[in-house]
């Protein structure tokens, strides 16, 4: 893992959560030049459907299709995704070594647990990176990155923020496209959410964002800290009667 300077890190527990949560942002800000990457913490090896391998080679492909700069492949465990310091700390190595400016992870409030505790490493791994005297794996400097968000996988809530995809709406459900295995039907495929019409109800919910904003998509996203607007105050908002 060569070191570099990442504008935006999202965090995922799985291959595919996310391209699920929030593949436009991350399609929309690669083409404005932006070092976009991706960290998966497992490689979902305990899902229903595929092999390691073949979600592996999806995980690829989704990736370019967005147009990301990296994307990192983590070992720990699937379905035991832990509070555990070693844990923490693979992650912290990772902050550290691609300096990211701005962290995503999922949203705690999901379905599945493994999104949650993704979550809940992700905020300690941030902050132990900019602890000066914690020692990370690769033994690197610390870096305090400027904000953490959190994306949405399963469900739809409120959020703190929504960013405009309408123009990479299409890239985003290209990126969901390459993970066939999970969410397309074939004759050996064991029936979950994902394979009943999971990718139709992500289209209606980022729809359902956008039109709250005034686009025609949008992906939501949840904040512990405010917002701070600047001089886009005027002008971006689109009260609609
Ligand atoms: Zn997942």
């Amino acid at each position: 893992m060569a070191s570099s300077q990442l504008d935006i890190l999202a965090f995922g527990a799985h291959p595919d959560d996310v391209e699920i949560g929030m593949g436009g942002t991350l399609a929309k800000y690669s083409q404005e030049g932006y070092m976009v990457g991706i960290c998966d913490l497992t490689k979902a090896e305990l899902s229903s459907n595929g092999t390691v391998s073949l979600r592996q080679q999806e995980a690829k492909a989704a990736g370019e299709i967005l147009g990301i700069s990296i994307r990192i492949q983590l070992t720990l465990p699937d379905r035991g995704l832990y509070l555990l310091d070693e844990y923490i700390r693979k992650l912290v190595t990772v902050i550290r070594k691609q300096k990211p400016q701005i962290v995503f992870a999922p949203f705690n409030e999901d379905r599945h647990p493994d999104h949650a505790n993704c979550a809940k490493l992700v905020e300690e791994a941030v902050f132990s990176a900019a602890v000066k005297n914690y020692i990370d794996e690769e033994n690197q400097p610390a870096h305090r990155i400027k904000s953490l968000h959190f994306y949405m996988i399963n469900g739809f809530h409120k959020p703190d923020f929504v960013l405009d995809i309408s123009e990479t709406m299409s890239l985003k459900l290209n990126s969901l496209k390459a993970y066939s295995s999970q969410f397309e039907t074939f004759l050996d495929t064991v029936e979950t959410p994902l394979t009943n019409g999971y990718i139709e109800t992500i289209v209606s919910r980022e729809r359902l964002f956008g039109i709250d904003a005034g686009v025609t998509y949008a992906e939501g996203f949840r904040t512990k800290k405010p917002i701070l607007l600047t001089k886009d105050l005027i002008g971006e908002q689109n009260e609609k009667a």
